[in-house]
């Protein structure tokens, strides 16, 4: 005999205040999820990777670093040897703080950007994804204020976003955030009574803005946090990617008390392996390492001892340095190819990363526009994902990071050609 599927609304285990929303009767479960979960959605850019991806399509949209260059025969000889010499415990469960090798390595890695930490100082995570949630996580009440540059990366918004906090956004200019706006924010939102706990910031070319932050402002956004009782997140996982010059102190070499730092390996080596890290305060770093052990228990350990053999093994830095002048290239290709095709939009020349931020001919759309674009083999990121309220459609990113020269320059050539047919529709 067959029984009717009874929908959880009928069997009594959502009760009758949490009725299905209108749109949602095809998922039973709808009345059932927790805030959090409505909270969350497919980001603009997750929605755009099944079509950019078609190979008809030049995608100027992801952030998928180049791996072309890596080594890869060498790679694979050091993992397997890993798991030949080391696999009980490469396979094995560890520490929820992370291997302490790994750490010391990671100490290495950021003294170049004057940082001067101790391997206790730091926590292993997968990726610097996992060290936003973490760190949002621990932070964040429904209804808190983060401060996040406008416009900011959009995976961390979508952390900010399932833990219900509110986002104000601060302008930046060609130095970064703008530090007297900082400020101002911060003083008017506590007159509002809310709790501002922490400011969200990408210093070094910055996702999706490509802009720096400043010495200067580096030190004034530290002390306006500091008076204020507010934590700096420091984001930073393209920093050692600068295409001049020598990388700028990151505010945690000057600050340990009041900045969380957050670094990756996943731009400058790759992101499978999914390691990133956190060097927090001793407290913080308490509560980081028992969010952890609660959301994963530890990080991967064959992946953090394949790092370490990367890291023990091979000349790192200078393939950092080969990572710096491919990517130069591809910027370089990118910005004249924009000069070429679109002299009516204006962008500003990264002078590392990943991105360039173009602000749209005047009564352009980036949202409405996309689906035209990607008719027209051509996919980007419009500016909308990286604001929390939905606004920012006056700006596109482009990413020059994956495809090479040629593509980017036929890229930008399709993005100018559907621009063209857009303004004369
Ligand atoms: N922060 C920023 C600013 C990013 O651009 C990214 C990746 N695009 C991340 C964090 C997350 O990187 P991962 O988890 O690979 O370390």
């Amino acid at each position: 005999m067959h029984r009717i599927a009874r929908k959880p609304w009928q069997t009594g285990m959502v009760t009758s205040n949490t009725p299905p929303a209108q749109g949602t009767r095809l998922d039973p479960w709808f009345g059932a999820y927790a805030q959090r979960a409505h909270n969350m959605r497919a980001s603009e850019v997750r929605a755009l990777f099944a079509v950019a991806s078609r190979p008809e399509v030049v995608s100027l949209a992801g952030g998928m670093p180049n791996l072309a260059d890596l080594p890869l025969d060498d790679i694979a000889e050091l993992t397997a040897k890993v798991i030949a010499t080391e696999g009980m415990t490469a396979l094995q469960y560890g520490s929820g703080q992370g291997r302490p090798l790994l750490r010391e390595k990671i100490v290495d890695v950021m003294r170049l950007e004057a940082i001067d930490a101790h391997p206790d100082d730091i926590v292993v995570t997968t990726g610097s994804q996992q060290a936003l949630d973490l760190v949002t996580r621990i932070f964040i009440d429904p209804g808190d204020v983060i401060i996040a540059e406008a416009p900011s990366y959009v995976g961390a918004l979508s952390v900010f976003r399932s833990y219900e906090a509110e986002v104000e956004h601060v302008h930046m200019d060609a130095a970064g955030l703008v530090p007297s706006e900082l400020e101002e924010s911060i003083v008017r939102l506590k007159e509002q009574g809310k709790r501002v706990k922490f400011l969200y910031t990408i210093p070094n070319f910055h996702n999706p803005a490509g802009v720096t932050l400043s010495l200067e402002r580096r030190h004034q956004v530290v002390d306006i946090c500091k008076r204020h009782g507010v934590v700096v997140i420091e984001d930073n996982p393209y920093g050692l990617l600068g295409f001049d010059g020598e990388p700028l102190p990151a505010m945690r070499s000057f600050e340990e008390e009041g900045v969380v730092y957050l670094g990756s390996f996943s731009k400058t080596f790759a992101p499978g392996y999914r390691v990133g890290w956190v060097v927090a305060p001793h407290a913080v770093r308490e509560k980081l390492v028992l969010a952890q052990e609660s959301a994963i228990l530890c990080p991967s350990h064959a992946s953090q001892m394949a790092i370490e053999a990367y890291l023990s093994n091979h000349d790192w830095k200078r393939q950092i340095e080969e990572f710096r002048s491919m990517y130069k290239s591809r910027r370089d290709a990118m910005i004249a190819a924009l000069s070429e095709f679109l002299p009516d939009a204006t962008w500003n020349v990264p002078e590392g990363g990943f991105y360039v931020w173009v602000k749209l001919p005047p009564g352009l759309d980036s949202k409405t526009m996309l689906p035209r674009a990607v008719t027209g083999r051509v996919a980007y990121t419009p500016g909308t994902a990286f604001f929390y309220d939905g606004t920012g459609a006056d700006h596109l990113r482009l990413s020059f990071c994956y495809p090479d020269e040629a593509t980017i320059r036929e890229g930008v050539r399709r993005l100018a050609a559907v621009i063209s047919a857009e303004r004369e529709s």
